[in-house]
């Protein structure tokens, strides 16, 4: 039997790392078994809904490589896949159980719903439906419903146990009794989540629930919903969370949390999946740096740990310079498209880009290392031009010296410019550092940076010979 897994998202807000994880996993577990992979819309509690949420959705796991098979915009065998469009499916639903006994009418107002919860509350009891309109007779009842306004609520049993063998987390298992007799539709005929997720997880032949650890609570509810309709329960998986550092769930006050964050901050997608995949799973082995192909072949459910994840950005940042550092000179460039000016040359940037690959965390430390490439408008404060225990006039001399070896210097290339660069050194009887020293804040205008000697070499020999020069006037003149 091929598998089928979905994706459930509610169009909340912006995608969420957290739920991309979740994501990830399913995708996995489809994916190495020739699954499919179907993408549900879960929009039924409208006053949340964000708009743009669904565009976000996609444009995340497009972006992050993570692929299905029936989704809103897919379409499929059970189209449609936003549970707004899909009403009457669970209204039938609803009404099935209602004429099996297994679901009642509540005409109970939101008034006396609120009394009922202030007492319960004053007489420190859980709070819960008192069952108040579960032994109207089904006639009067049925005739009510066609005037009054009305919610359709589940008959839960007096008692019983509940259990599930999670596959994450092992038997879990409930009380009956602590479970009220919960609302499947609501009044404005919109299903609950949990009358949703059931009936379509079912007749979409979901054949796997995976999601989220803080679901969880929901499932005795929804077992009860599986039993009312006597329907199989497929086996489920519940992930545990992904945690800030302080062990809190992880949230905007821990940082960027949307997938169109870390895109905008100049991550790649293979390494946000790759650092994802491993938060909440041991591979069991050393081996870390692992591509899509990669984890869809190695990843295992058995392997999902029981405790929640804990999201570390540094480990983030040193995934992504991995990945920096695995892409080729051509990919790279293209990569850096959106985080370098449209003006900018392309044959320069592929000329500087090999050099500034190895230091890179993310795409975005890029622009300001290389921006003395494309501009010529370089400043600094000409005192800063003074290595430590020298003086502005030994750093004139030193700068000229560095003139005179490049002026004339053939080929002008990284290696024979570093040779120059030392024959300084030695002439002034100074450490290297020294001389660099000033020669990068000349062409740069930083005392950071891609490589020096490659830096001269991409710059050139004129614009070199001209900014050094400008360094030794700028000092002259501050000396003056
Ligand atoms: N709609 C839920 C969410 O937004 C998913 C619930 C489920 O997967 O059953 O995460």
């Amino acid at each position: 039997m091929s598998v089928r897994l979905r994706f459930a998202p509610s169009p909340t807000g912006e995608l969420h790392i957290g739920s991309v994880r979740t994501i990830l996993y399913n995708h996995l577990f489809a994916r190495q078994r020739g699954g499919r992979l179907i993408l549900r819309i879960e929009d039924t509690d409208q006053e949340r809904l964000v708009p743009g949420a669904v565009d976000s959705i996609y444009a995340g796991l497009h972006w992050l490589g993570i692929t299905w098979d029936e989704g809103p915009r897919e379409g499929g065998p059970h189209a449609p896949y936003v549970q707004s469009e899909r009403l009457p499916l669970y209204q039938k639903h609803a009404q099935e159980l209602v004429a099996k006994g297994a679901a009642y009418y509540c005409f109970c107002s939101k008034e006396r719903l609120a009394e009922l919860r202030r007492q319960q509350e004053a007489r420190h009891e859980l709070t819960r439906y008192d069952r108040h309109c579960r032994n109207i007779p089904v006639a009067e009842a049925t005739a009510r419903a066609k005037a009054e306004s009305h919610v359709v609520r589940l008959k839960v049993p007096d008692e019983g146990t509940l259990s599930i063998e999670d596959l994450v987390h092992g038997h879990i298992e409930w009380q009956v009794n602590t479970i009220e007799d919960q609302v499947l539709l609501k009044s404005d005929g919109f299903p609950t989540y949990h009358l949703a997720v059931v009936v379509d997880d079912h007749v979409m032949g979901i054949t796997h629930i995976m999601r989220g650890e803080e679901w969880v609570a929901s499932v005795p509810k929804h077992l009860l919903i599986y039993r009312a309709f006597s329907w199989d329960i497929p086996p489920m998986a519940h992930f545990p969370s992904v945690l800030g550092p302080d062990g809190k769930k992880l949230s905007k006050r821990h940082g960027a949390t949307a997938v169109a964050e870390f895109r905008k901050d100049a991550y790649l997608p293979e390494a946000l999946i790759n650092y994802l995949a491993l938060v909440g799973w041991a591979p069991g082995s050393e081996e870390e740096i692992f591509s899509m192909d990669d984890l869809t072949r190695l990843w295992k459910i058995e392997q999902v740990q029981s405790s929640p994840g804990k999201w570390d950005k540094e480990r983030l940042d040193f995934f992504n310079g991995v990945w920096i550092r695995r892409l080729s000179v051509d990919e790279l460039v293209r990569r850096l498209e959106p985080f370098v000016p449209a003006d900018w040359d392309r044959e320069t940037l592929k000329r500087i880009v090999p050099h500034i690959q190895e230091r890179m965390k993310t795409l975005k430390d890029a622009k300001d290392q290389i921006a003395f490439l494309f501009t010529d408008d370089i400043t600094y404060d000409p005192k800063d031009l003074v290595p430590a225990k020298r003086d502005p006039a030994g750093t004139v001399e030193a700068l000229a010296k560095v003139t005179v070896h490049l002026r004339y210097l053939e080929p002008f290339i990284a290696t024979r410019i570093e040779a120059a660069l030392k024959a300084v050194a030695e002439e002034m009887d100074w450490k290297q550092g020294d001389v660099n020293k000033p020669v990068r804040l000349a062409i740069t205008g930083r005392t950071i940076g891609p490589p020096l000697y490659e830096s001269l070499e991409v710059l050139g020999r004129d614009r070199s010979l001209q900014r050094i020069e400008g360094a030794m006037d700028a000092l002259g003149k501050a000396n003056s």
